[in-house]
């Protein structure tokens, strides 16, 4: 979910260690860090996790990211690097990359952020139906941890399926799944009722023409508080994700993972 308030600049890099350290004598296997190394564009106290390539088996096609707007995809090309950590992260399996992100993740922590790369897998992704199974109690229990740690989660997902899934999967526990609208027409954006988020290009613009310059980044942003206030009329809250504009960092800003925001509209960057 590469879209989702980081536009276009370099983001930390997973590591996976897998090495054996010697504690008070007893060998001991020491877990893969599956977190995102600490970047500037998270705040402190974030914990953040993916489980994949940007573009990759887990970016739903329903995504019209993937024609070139979304810029976690963008980022794997300019740093092969960060694409070389999310292949291994996503060699990993999603059942031990969940694994480890709850054996890892900090005793207290303020902001989860899922998926920076790549969306969440579903059961087309396992070869068995235990396998999906596992995942999905693993995926509930880390959630319900990083609740219990006292984070706010921010879980953003790329298609109405998933979306679906997703809130099943996690009822109860309080977690706001954030879905992408995948329709370029604003009268469905304004229609939906469900907790969602949408990348706002001024006009003349498109979702496939790739990055954008810093004027077009400007008429994006006034767009997206154009839109901000008809989503507002036709009934429904709304923030501008304020990361591209004001220099907040995400994580100061927890518009995505609040129950009160309905909307995040993205400015197209
Ligand atoms: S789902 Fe994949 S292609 Fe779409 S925005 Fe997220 S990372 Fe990019
Ligand atoms: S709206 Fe706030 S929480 Fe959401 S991506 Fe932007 S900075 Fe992060």
């Amino acid at each position: 979910m590469g879209v989702f308030g980081f536009p276009g600049r370099a983001f930390g890099v997973v590591r996976l260690l897998c090495r054996l350290r010697l504690l008070g004598g007893a060998v001991m296997i020491a877990l893969p860090q599956v977190a995102h190394k600490s970047n500037k564009k998270l705040c402190a106290g974030s914990f953040a996790v993916s489980f994949g390539e940007s573009g990759g088996r887990y970016c739903d096609d329903e995504c019209r990211h993937k024609c070139g707007s979304c810029y976690f995809m963008r980022l794997q090309t300019a740093r092969p690097n960060v694409r070389s950590s999310m292949q291994r992260v996503e060699d990993l399996g999603p059942v031990a990359t969940i694994r480890a992100a709850i054996a890892t993740m900090p005793r207290r922590f303020s902001w989860m952020r899922w998926s920076v790369s790549a969306g969440v897998p579903m059961r087309e992704d396992f070869a068995t139906v235990e396998s999906w199974r596992e995942f999905r109690r693993e995926f509930r229990r880390a959630n319900q941890q990083a609740i219990e740690s006292g984070a706010d989660v921010h879980l953003p997902t790329e298609s109405a399926r998933k979306a679906r899934i997703l809130r099943r999967m996690l009822s109860g526990l309080g977690v706001v799944v954030r879905r992408s609208v995948q329709s370029a027409r604003v009268s469905d954006l304004l229609r939906a009722r469900d907790h969602r988020a949408f990348t706002v290009y001024a006009s003349g613009h498109k979702v496939t023409a790739g990055p954008v310059g810093k004027l077009q980044k400007r008429s994006n942003i006034a767009a997206a508080h154009d839109l901000a206030r008809q989503v507002r009329a036709a009934g429904s809250s709304c923030v501008v994700c304020p990361f591209s504009s004001s220099g907040r960092l995400c994580g100061d800003c927890r518009a995505c993972a609040s129950d009160r925001v309905d909307v995040v509209l993205f400015p197209g960057s």
